[in-house]
Formats: C-alpha cells, structure tokens, sequence
C-alpha cells in the first residue's frame, strides 16, 4: 500500500455507484458546490448497462422516455435510433452524459466501497474500499442500481462443468459465440426471453431449463421516424410533466373501464389493439382493474395464454409455456419472437418444475428424467434485487448496528420514503427499497430522487445543521402505507423478486412502493413542504459529543 494511499480523504458526499442514478448525483452535488466523489467497482460508467451486455438486452422502456430530462441540452443533442435501444445504444448514450459533463473526473473506477459506519462524535461516514482507501464523508449516498447482485442458483457439481459458463447478469466484454455449440439457458425471465431468440438463430442446439412459465408480450420493437423524434422534442415539456405524475414513469394512464363491466368481444377487440401496438404497460392498461381484480386479471392471463397457444405449433410445448399466476404481479415482458423460438427444430423446452435440475456434470446438466450434453449453460436467473445489493457492503449505523441486522426478516425492512432509513444518518438511497423504482421507468424515479435529495442537503446547509436522521414513527407510517397500498393489490399473491420469493432465505416482503410515480412525488414534496417532516435533523454547531 502507498503512503497516499493511507491518507484520509474527505468527501461532503460519496456516492456509491456510475450507473445513471450515481452520475446524476455527481452532476447535481458538484453543481451546488459540494465535494463529491462516486465510487465503482466496475472499469467505467453503465451500471446495470455496463454488466448486462448479454446477446438481445435492451430497454423494455420506450427510448424516448429512458433518458434524462433535467436538461435540454442533453434531450436536443442525443437521437434515439429505435423504439425499445439496444444496450449498446444505451451504453453510448451514458457515456456521452458522462462525457458531455465531464463526470468520470470525480469517479473512481474498479473500486468497490466494502464498509461504511457512521461516526456518531463527528457526524460522517467512515468508509473502506477494496483498494485500500480511507474515505469519510458527511453524507453517504447509495446508487446501487435495484438489480446488481446477480443470483446464480448454487447447483451440485457446478464448479465441475468443462464447458462455458455465463449469468446474463455478468456478461463477458468479450464476444461470446455460439455457432456450432449446444447451449443451456435456465431462466425465462425479462433477460432469459430476450436472449433466447438469439441464441437459437446461433446455436446449433438450445435448451431452455424453464421453471416458471412466463406472460411475454410482442414489444413491436422499431426504428424511430426523424418526424416522430422532432414531434418529441417540441412536446418534451409536457411529456416530461405526464411522466412525472403517472403510474409507472411513462406518459400513459390506465383506462378508466373495468374489464369485468365489458363484454367479451370489447375486452379482446382492447387486448388485441394493445398486442398489436407493444410496449411495456399497454396490455396492462387496457383496463384499471387489472392490477386489482382476480377475475378481471384472469381476461388477460386467458388472452395471453390464448396467443402463446396460436404461436406455438406443438401443443404440448405450448402446454409447458403457460403461465399461470396474475398478469403484471411480476415485471411484464416484452419480446421480439420469443414463443415463435420454440416452432425451431433446433430448440428445446424442459419444464423443471417437474423434473428439477439435479446436477451439472463436466459435460452438461442433468435432470430428474434426462441427461443434456451441453457446451454451453448461461443463467439467466435474475438477481437478488433491492436489498441484495446493500448487503454486498458492510453498513453500520449508530450503536455500529449493521443494516442487515436491522433489515433483517421482510417485516422488518423499513424505511422512510425508501430514502433514508432510520439509525443511518447522512445515508440516502436513490431508489432504495419501498420506492416505487422498479415499478417505474427507473429514470423518472431516479431523477426525482437525485433533486429531492440536493434539495434536502440545500435545506441543511441553509440551515446550518449537519446530521439528519429518521424518526422512527416515520418509517413505521410509511413502512405500513406500503403494506397496504400492496395489499390493495395482487402484487403479493405471487411469488416474484418484488417479494424476495426468488432467493432462497430470502425473508418475503414486498419491496417497493406499489402507489406509482405520481403519488410518490406528492408525498415527498409535502415532506419537503413541511419542513422534512419525519426526519430529525441536528445543528452543526453543537458541542461533539467527545
Ligand atoms: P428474473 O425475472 O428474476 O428471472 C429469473 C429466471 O430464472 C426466472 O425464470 C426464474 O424462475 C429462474 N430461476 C431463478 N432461480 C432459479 C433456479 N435456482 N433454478 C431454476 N431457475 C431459476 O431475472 P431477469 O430475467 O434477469 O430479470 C430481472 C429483472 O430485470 C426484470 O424483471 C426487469 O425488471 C429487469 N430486466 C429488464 C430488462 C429489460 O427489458 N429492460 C431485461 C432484463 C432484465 P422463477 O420465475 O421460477 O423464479
């Protein structure tokens, strides 16, 4: 280790992470003049677009809406070339923010912050990277990204496989090729569907290890007309304002019908128009009782089923591909052929649920019934979402309790506006769990977290307080609120990531605030308003408590 290397440095601010959550607070903190340095574990800028560069990712967010829009600058300057970017596209467009603002001068790349505790006689943060630095900060803000701790299942004999391994999630620089191999994808999530139909074209064989059937949408993926673009842009201001007021940060709305107040033929002339058309929500808002009512959710599970059974031409894999829980209670998919990718000779789909994965062999994987020769497995098995990623550092609030103590057992998860939690003072999250984040077009929530944030270090500073902290009924009421916005749902009636139910040991818990975008906001400009009611916030001119 080099002398400088053990000198402490301090920071106002250190944000954990240069995904678009993280370069947004730099931007925004350097703006107001404070210090501030982003730590990242990864070689550049991307966060979650650095590492899923796996073949078919892409934005299931139109482009248009899935960029920033704090500036004008920024929106007039970059050109989307299609309807739903691929991740390189995407990656580009991070990189020319980064560029454009000069950002990677206050990052530090291929460091990856291990602990953080909170000095309670100087009011900061002391904190440890793997590369050695002492670091204290007075605020440490967390952009971890939802869906950065990639979950790769822990099968026997895994370490003994001679062929190539991938997790989607983890995706080599590196070409990977498939030509001529046989490969194995176990997974049939959003990543697992869009890889699948590309692989096949490649691959000489593929085997798809499915154990949740899944409801996947056509996304009617394609080129953007200049004429569109331009219509865009004169319109952003008040595109930009339905986003924020929405649901889910798109600037659409349910319709107000019920689908059970409709006849038959309405309800599928609606799902019909909307399977045509593609996108993300479509389907989903056809009605607003979709998110609400079994039987009117039901109409929509059938119609989807109904499709997948005209797609695939041999019933009994069609049969395996039916999905069965609520519609929308896990993220919907949008594909581009994905159930067309089982009429191919060359691909295969073994439903695991009923014959489990028992073990990888050195030369394939076996299962209960039969043993698949493989060259190839890629995961595509997600992640171990929200919380995963806090866990992945050591946290410790006051009385050096650690986060994963306190967030311990899914009822205990609590927060306050999925902002701060209490016993961490200074520590923000960007869409930290019981946010509406992964609900939303996590741009638009990303954004409005960035500048509610300045906005509160602004009223500290102004102020001249140094330390807040949360009050404890605060994160009990809002804890509850999003119980029982959940609860008014069908959201916890499955067994999804949004409930930890994907990891094993995982306590279950709905994880984000199910209330949408637009009422999220509300509340947190009436705690604003109020003066930061539910935080406790300390004068810096107190006497230490040496
Ligand atoms: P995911 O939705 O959690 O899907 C993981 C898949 O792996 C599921 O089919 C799951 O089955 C299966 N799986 C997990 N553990 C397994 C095990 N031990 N054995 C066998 N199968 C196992 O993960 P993801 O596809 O990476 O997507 C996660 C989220 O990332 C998405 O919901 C979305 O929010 C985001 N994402 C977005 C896009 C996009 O379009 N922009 C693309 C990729 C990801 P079960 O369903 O039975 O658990």
């Amino acid at each position: 280790m080099t002398e400088s290397q053990l000198e402490v440095q301090h920071f106002d601010a250190v944000v954990v992470g240069a995904g678009f959550s993280g370069l947004y607070m730099l931007y925004k903190l350097r703006e107001l003049g404070y210090s501030v340095r982003v730590y990242e574990a990864a070689e550049d800028v991307g966060g979650t677009w650095y590492h899923n560069r796996y073949p078919g990712a892409r934005c299931d967010i139109e482009s248009i809406y899935y960029n920033y829009t704090f500036s004008e600058e920024l929106l007039n300057e970059w050109t989307w070339s299609q309807r739903f970017a691929e991740q390189p596209e995407i990656l580009d467009y991070i990189n020319f923010v980064a560029n454009r603002l000069d950002l990677r001068r206050d990052i530090q790349f291929k460091t990856r912050i291990t602990a953080a505790r909170y000095n309670e006689n100087y009011h900061f943060w002391e904190i440890d990277t793997d590369t050695g630095n002492l670091l204290t900060a007075s605020y440490f803000i967390t952009a971890l990204g939802c869906l950065s701790a990639s979950n790769t299942p822990n099968i026997k004999g895994m370490d003994c496989f001679k062929g190539e391994m991938y997790h989607t999630g983890k995706w080599p620089h590196e070409e990977v090729r498939f030509k001529g191999k046989r490969v194995g994808v176990i997974g049939t999530g959003s990543s697992g569907i869009q890889a699948i139909p590309i692989i096949a074209k490649e691959a000489s064989s593929l085997t798809v290890f499915q154990r949740t059937p899944q409801y996947s949408t056509p996304a009617q993926n394609h080129a953007y007309d200049p004429e569109y673009i331009r219509q865009i842009r004169n319109n952003y201001s008040e595109i930009k304002k339905a986003m924020s007021e929405s649901r889910h940060g798109v600037p659409s709305f349910p319709r107000e019908e019920l689908a059970i107040e409709v006849s038959p033929d309405v309800r599928k002339q609606a799902y019909e128009k909307a399977w045509q058309e593609g996108g993300l929500f479509t389907l989903l808002y056809q009605f607003s009782d979709l998110g609400f009512g079994e039987n009117a959710n039901e109409t929509a599970q059938d119609f989807i089923r109904s499709k997948i059974r005209e797609i695939v031409q041999d019933p009994e894999v069609a049969d395996k591909l039916m999905p069965s829980f609520f519609y929308g209670t896990k993220r919907p998919i949008i594909d581009t052929n994905y159930f067309e990718t089982y009429n191919r000779e060359n691909v295969t789909l073994v439903d695991i649920k009923n014959t489990p994965i028992m073990e990888i062999t050195p030369t394939g994987l076996k299962t209960e019934e039969t043993e698949f020769e493989l060259d190839m497995i890629v995961f595509a098995t997600g992640f171990d979402a929200i919380t995963g990623p806090f866990f992945k550092m050591d946290i410790r609030g006051k009385g050096g309790v650690p986060l994963k103590e306190k967030w311990a057992g899914g009822a205990n998860l609590k927060t306050y506006l999925g902002l701060a939690t209490a016993g961490f003072p200074n520590m923000f999250m960007i869409t930290g769990p019981q946010s509406p984040s992964v609900l939303s077009n996590m741009i638009v929530s990303i954004e409005q977290h960035v500048e509610w944030i300045a906005d509160f270090l602004e009223y500290l500073r102004k102020n001249n307080h140094d330390e807040f902290d949360v009050a404890p009924p605060a994160e009990e009421a809002w804890s509850e609120q999003c119980r029982e916005i959940t609860e008014m749902t069908l959201l916890p009636k499955t067994d999804s990531w949004y409930m930890g139910a994907n990891i094993e040991g995982k306590p279950r818990g709905f994880l984000a605030f199910a209330g949408g975008v637009g009422l999220y906001r509300q509340i947190c400009n009436d705690v604003a308003a109020k003066g930061y009611e539910g935080f406790i916030t300390l004068p810096a001119s107190r006497a230490m408590n040496l």
